[in-house]
């Protein structure tokens, strides 16, 4: 079925079994796992689910190519020991793993940052100072050497970081390179670093070694280079030694989104295609690929020879055998969300997954079967309880779930209908493809009673019942005019053409990023070019960076303004690598974006608010609220006052806190236990 991704890929020294490359992400097991017991265990489990090759989370060649001043660079033979427990895991498993080698250049969270040039990065506070022509030599020499220590620590081979915008990204392009000497100047002389450091890491390693350059195809910022550079670029990797090269898209401070959830699926791939051809050595395309019907149409288009799925692993450590044993509909399907993930990973905490929170925990939670088979019943089919009952079912209970409506999927089901939040499906699926699997009782349109609970001779029960749309008090919130969020994203009630949204949090942005959208028009999410356009890409990539003179977004259908009622920023609490994207995105569409408000009334007016110091009437036709919410615990509290014992999880425990990576995690650890 996916003959392609599926077929082994000869590297001449070494074949990969498959096309799939597990891309690397920092996980942070890299600096608080200090054994690497746990960064081994998430590995093995990888390359047990059979994935063609796997490329570690970057390790600094030395102490300035760090991300942050945690951690140690990988820069003496006693550290193989440790590097070799992750590696013997590995390859227990029959799977090969490559080390990244990262030098974070000016991108480091530390006063110590060193770059091309004296300059600053904008996402880090600290500026860099330059490094001198000898520290140049040493970089390359101590980027040779983590090499030799990866191999002898019996890595596969290695990745070289070149993309992204990082240290050697930073050399290649004009904008960050000022230098005067023999590493700046003309684009030869930029170029040099990478070249330098592929030949010799070469020379160090040998033949049979794999050397992975992550070449930056597009570096969409201002200044970035041309496609004619890119090339040239490539062909002297090639020469200078590379296996494969993988496909960088992006500085980190670019400002269009590459892989947040609005990106389509495989939406930079034409980039790798475009590079198909230039050189003899295998290319690889990456970005937003997160299922295998995906990825197989990349490389049956001819865009690349391998694929990489870095967060897709993440979600899903048996991707690649579910794809091989025909049960691609069983896959846990990452949603690029990142909040379990890159958000942990830029607040220096261990990453996860909201779909998978055993992912670097797998030392920590499994969910092995169990030999004293329960009676469960788990209560609403949300995120929480869906996630609760088919691990349970999974682990051999016997599990009753009850959902009154007719549907599974709960939040997730308002999530999917956002422009820019399709895959929010996917997971609704998954659980549903489990519910099956596991033999779960599912039972919908069935608002289950107490006294059914009480009779039903079950050994646990855990109530998932969710929460409800916080009621405001103010005056005329009866009207007509008035509608709150799942009355919009559920049930379909038509929004007129002014509209205001009280509540700013993250369903307010959502609120605003669905009315803003012409739903005449596809979502920019659905197709690429659409995509491109509203982004502000060149895909004919006329100037260096391939960013066009100006982004083309589609116009709003409505006026939105978007209140809340505290001072500052909109959008601070939303997640840290993606509460941009959903900041630009409304600014693209113009929405108003108030602070300090204070409600006073809804008429037929419309919705009277005081802000700027005066009272203002904001003539609008529907007024959306949007303020959070409130759980439903009723039927824990009567249990609870019956006596009879319940386990409350989700965001019937805790609506404040109403959270999809929250409510999974706390049901899968309960059920694991259980
Ligand atoms: P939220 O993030 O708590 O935001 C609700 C907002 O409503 C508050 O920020 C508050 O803002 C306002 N509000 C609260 N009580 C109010 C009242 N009595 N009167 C008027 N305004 C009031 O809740 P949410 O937007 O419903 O999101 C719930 C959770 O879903 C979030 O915590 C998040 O984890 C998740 N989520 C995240 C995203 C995302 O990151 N993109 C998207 C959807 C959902 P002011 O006090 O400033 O007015
Ligand atoms: Fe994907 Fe979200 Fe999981 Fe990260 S947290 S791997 S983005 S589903």
């Amino acid at each position: 079925m996916y003959d392609k991704l599926l077929s082994p890929l000869d590297l001449g020294f070494t074949t990969l079994k498959n096309r799939v490359l597990m891309g690397s992400m920092h996980t942070m097991l890299e600096e608080l796992d200090p054994t690497f017991e746990r960064m081994a265990a998430f590995y093995a489990e990888r390359a047990r689910g059979q994935v063609g090759l796997i490329v570690t989370g970057g390790i600094g060649p030395n102490k300035q190519g760090l991300a942050m001043p945690i951690g140690e660079p990988f820069d003496h033979e006693e550290q193989c020991a440790k590097h070799k427990i992750v590696t013997d895991a590995v390859h227990q498993e029959g799977g090969k793993i490559c080390m990244q080698i990262l030098h974070v250049g000016r991108y480091g969270y530390t006063p110590e940052n060193v770059s091309a040039s004296a300059t600053k990065a904008p996402i880090s506070p600290f500026p860099a100072r330059e490094l001198s022509g000898d520290e140049v030599e040493q970089t390359i020499k101590d980027f040779v050497h983590c090499a030799e220590l990866a191999q002898k620590a019996e890595y596969d081979g290695v990745e070289i970081m070149g993309s992204e915008g990082y240290l050697i990204n930073q050399f290649i392009v004009s904008k960050t390179n000022k230098r005067t000497d023999e590493w700046g100047g003309s684009y030869e002389n930029r170029i040099k670093l990478p070249i330098e450091i592929v030949r010799r890491t070469r020379e160090a390693v040998g033949e049979n070694f794999i050397i992975i350059y992550r070449l930056s195809m597009l570096d969409l910022v201002e200044g970035g280079s041309t496609w004619e550079e890119v090339v040239q670029l490539a062909k002297e990797i090639e020469k200078a030694g590379a296996t494969i090269i993988n496909t960088g898209i992006g500085w980190h401070e670019a400002r269009v989104p590459t892989i947040g959830t609005i990106v389509p699926k495989g939406g930079f791939a034409w980039v790798t295609k475009r590079m198909m051809g230039e050189v003899n050595i295998p290319l690889i395309a990456t970005n937003r690929i997160n299922m295998p019907d995906v990825a197989e149409k990349i490389l049956q288009d001819g865009c690349a020879d391998m694929v990489s799925m870095a967060r897709p692993f993440l979600a899903d450590p048996e991707l690649v055998l579910k794809s091989m044993e025909g049960r691609a509909n069983e896959i846990n399907t990452c949603i690029a969300c990142n909040q379990a993930c890159l958000d942990h990973t830029f607040t220096a905490q261990v990453c996860s997954c909201i779909v998978n929170p055993r992912a670097c925990h797998e030392t920590e939670i499994n969910y092995l079967p169990t030999d004293q088979p329960k009676k469960i019943a788990v209560v609403g089919a949300g995120p929480a309880g869906l996630a609760a009952s088919t691990i349970a079912a999974e682990r051999g209970h016997h599990v009753d779930l009850f959902e009154g409506e007719s549907e599974i999927g709960g939040q997730f089901n308002m999530a999917k209908v956002i422009p820019g939040k399709e895959e929010y499906a996917h997971s609704i699926r998954y659980y549903g493809e489990m519910i099956k699997k596991h033999n779960v009782n599912l039972h919908l349109n069935h608002r289950v009673s107490e006294q059914e609970l009480a009779e039903g001779g079950y050994d646990e029960i855990i109530i998932a019942t969710g929460v409800t749309p916080r009621q405001l008090d103010i005056e005329g919130i009866d009207h007509a005019k008035v509608l709150d969020y799942a009355d919009v994203l559920y049930r379909n009630q038509e929004v007129g053409k002014r509209v205001a949204i009280i509540g700013a949090g993250g369903i307010g942005f959502d609120m605003a990023e669905y009315l803003s959208h012409d739903m005449e028009h596809e979502s920019p999410t659905m197709n690429v070019e659409a995509y491109m356009k509203e982004w502000g890409v060149d895909m004919d990539y006329t100037r260096g960076g391939s960013l066009a003179t100006a982004a083309q977004p589609l116009a709003s259908p409505r006026e939105v303004y978007l209140l809340k009622r505290s001072k500052g920023k909109h959008g601070k609490k939303l997640g840290k690598t993606t509460g941009w994207i959903h900041r630009s995105s409304l600014a693209m569409k113009k929405v108003n974006m108030l602070q300090e408000v204070t409600y006073k009334k809804v008429d037929d007016q419309g919705l009277h608010i005081h802000v700027n110091g005066k009272d203002e009437v904001l003539d609008v036709d529907h007024v959306v609220v949007c303020a959070g919410q409130v759980p439903l615990n009723t039927l824990h509290q009567s249990l609870t006052d019956k006596g009879i014992k319940a386990h409350l999880i989700g965001g019937a425990a805790e609506a404040t806190e109403l959270d999809a990576k929250k409510a999974i995690k706390e049901a899968s650890y309960l059920v694991a236990a259980l």
